[in-house]
């Protein structure tokens, strides 16, 4: 590694909705983010993308803030998250980020860690599973990105709004990850640090699979402030908050 951290954020949920977010996202990336040697976005950087197509003025001055980063010599690599899952090759292109598939095992120096969006680890929410199994179906994407754009905003707005009286209607520990979900991750993979993020429950968890100590962290949305992990090539890391003036 040239620097000596990584950077890893998710849940930004950027919409021209919330200025406030979106500018402390391109101030990151113009800035901090540049101290790094890479970023990891975890899923949900968009509030919504429904095709490589759906550029307001929000979605393209993230895009080209992501290219002034990549240009820059940095690596950024995106997971799609439940909102941003038709994040595909022409936003690669646009962007110079590199698409990973959801979950994915990264070898960063002598690090194993296992990494995803965190909706797969929401297993108790059987409702949603059921959804996601569908439209992560490549039949069902091709067929909604075949729609006109104004159809596929108004498709996706409806979506939203299901999510959330389906959301407010679970309860808080069927909306959180799956225990055996979470082992099931650390086994695979033989990895003893797991990130990702969708909970909106930003922590640090330490468990236990198979008698081993493994860490799990849970990066914070960017609603109201800014998240992001640092994670040293020794291993160190910091969860940080980054407050908006
Ligand atoms: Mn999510």
């Amino acid at each position: 590694m040239n620097n000596d951290h990584y950077l890893f954020v998710s849940d930004l949920h950027l919409d021209a909705s919330l200025p406030p977010a979106v500018d402390q996202f391109l101030t990151f990336l113009d800035g901090p983010a540049r101290a790094a040697c890479g970023l990891y976005i975890l899923g949900d950087l968009f509030e919504a993308w429904v095709g490589d197509d759906d550029l307001d003025e929000c979605r393209a001055s993230v895009c080209a803030a992501l290219r002034r980063y990549t240009d820059s010599g940095l690596p950024c690599h995106v997971v799609r998250g439940n909102r941003d899952f038709l994040l595909g090759s022409a936003f690669e292109a646009r962007t110079g980020c590199r698409l990973l598939p959801d979950p994915v095992l990264l070898q960063l120096g002598e690090l194993r860690v296992f990494v995803c969006h965190g909706d797969l680890l929401c297993r108790d929410d059987v409702a949603y599973q059921q959804l996601r199994s569908i439209v992560r179906q490549s039949r069902w994407q091709k067929a909604f990105l075949a729609l006109d754009l104004a159809t596929r905003r108004v498709l996706a707005g409806a979506a939203r709004k299901g999510s959330q009286a389906h959301t407010s209607r679970a309860g808080y520990r069927i909306m959180d990850v799956n225990p055996q979900a979470v082992a099931a991750g650390f086994r695979v993979s033989d990895a003893r640090l797991m990130i990702h993020g969708h909970t909106h429950r930003p922590g640090i968890h330490d468990e236990t699979v198979d008698g081993q100590a493994a860490t799990r962290i849970v990066l914070g949305d960017w609603y109201t402030q800014g998240s992001c992990l640092r994670l040293y090539s020794d291993g160190r890391y910091e969860l940080e908050a980054l407050p908006r003036d």
